[in-house]
């Protein structure tokens, strides 16, 4: 096999899936393991080297692109991540770099699905845009010119924490009202509790024990009217909240990736109008995309994309 291969690797909490890419964003294998079965991040590095080193394609691979919770694109070190038994700073891709001689960079995962929807996506043909991650929280990677914006740390894009009510939900950064608290899945399930209705108290929500995001788009689609009203709700924040980000970067597009973007084209509809109702004239023409990048493999297209966003540095030939 003579195809040149990105290795993207997601690290996550529970398990750090990974894989090997094509330019065109085929998957040529996949693994996955649990994170936490190791208690040094130099064992993971270790393991995943040698499941690839028995594949055929060990030698195909042109660069690593590692997404990682608190990872620091400059630093390439993942720091003080909550959610991994790793403490302090680790030098990730160092030490990937070492383990198998090859350039390998760091992003945080809401970047790296910015990139990976540039590379291989819903973005191919944007040179300005932002992805939206509605995740457990809500990230962002916003691109200007056909580049990651990084800021001045690398902290650039965190849209989740822009505040859209005064005074609002609670936010685990420690403010009030921030998006995330009400578009993410975490959020769309407060919406539950905190949002007040007279179709509340006949809702079938009532009847699951505890509720998901999914159960709620899933109660919506069968005809269940609080849920709706939650999810119109949710669409009306993020609608609202997109048309004035628009300010910020004047983008083409938005492209919204994650579990609830994938519940599909309704919820992608109703944002879209939101968005449309709130933007100033000047801006006019915004789309709001869903993400291309399906599946369980989402993630390792995304950390794989940076290897590819960085041909200049790999010189691929
Ligand atoms: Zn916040």
């Amino acid at each position: 096999m003579n195809n040149k291969l990105a290795l993207g690797i997601d690290i996550g909490g529970t398990n750090t899936a990974f894989g090997l890419v094509d330019e065109k964003g085929a998957v040529i294998f996949h693994d996955s393991i649990p994170t936490r079965d190791y208690n040094d991040a130099a064992l993971l590095i270790d393991k995943i080297y040698r499941i690839l080193h028995y594949t055929e394609f060990s030698q195909n691979i042109i660069g690593i692109g590692i997404g990682a919770p608190n990872g620091n694109a400059f630093s390439g070190s993942i720091e003080f991540a909550p959610n991994l038994k790793w403490k302090g700073i680790i030098p990730i891709a160092k030490m990937f770099a070492s383990k198998f001689n090859i350039l390998s960079y760091l992003t945080n995962d809401a970047n790296a699905a910015a990139l990976g929807e540039k590379i291989y996506g819903a973005a191919k043909d944007l040179e300005d845009f932002v992805s939206i991650t509605l995740g457990t929280g809500l990230g962002s990677g916003v691109i200007v010119n056909g580049q990651l914006v990084y800021g001045s740390n690398g902290l650039a894009g965190e849209y989740g924490h822009i505040r859209v009510v005064h005074d609002g939900r609670d936010c685990g950064c420690g403010r009030k009202g921030c998006l995330e608290t009400y578009a993410s899945s975490t959020g769309i399930v407060r919406s539950i509790d905190l949002l007040d209705s007279p179709n509340k108290s006949t809702s079938i929500l009532n009847l699951i024990k505890k509720p998901t995001a999914i159960d709620i788009f899933n109660s919506a689609e069968k005809g269940d009217k609080f849920s709706q009203e939650i999810i119109d709700f949710t669409a009306e924040k993020l609608g609202n909240a997109l048309a004035d980000f628009a300010c910020f970067s004047n983008p083409e597009a938005y492209i919204l990736f994650g579990g609830i973007a994938q519940s599909g084209e309704g919820f992608r509809t109703k944002v879209q109008h939101h968005m449309d109702e709130g933007l100033l004239p000047i801006y006019k023409g915004i789309e709001v995309r869903l993400s291309k990048l399906h599946g369980d493999n989402a993630a390792i297209l995304g950390a794989s994309s940076i290897v590819w966003s960085k041909k200049d540095k790999i010189k691929i030939t």
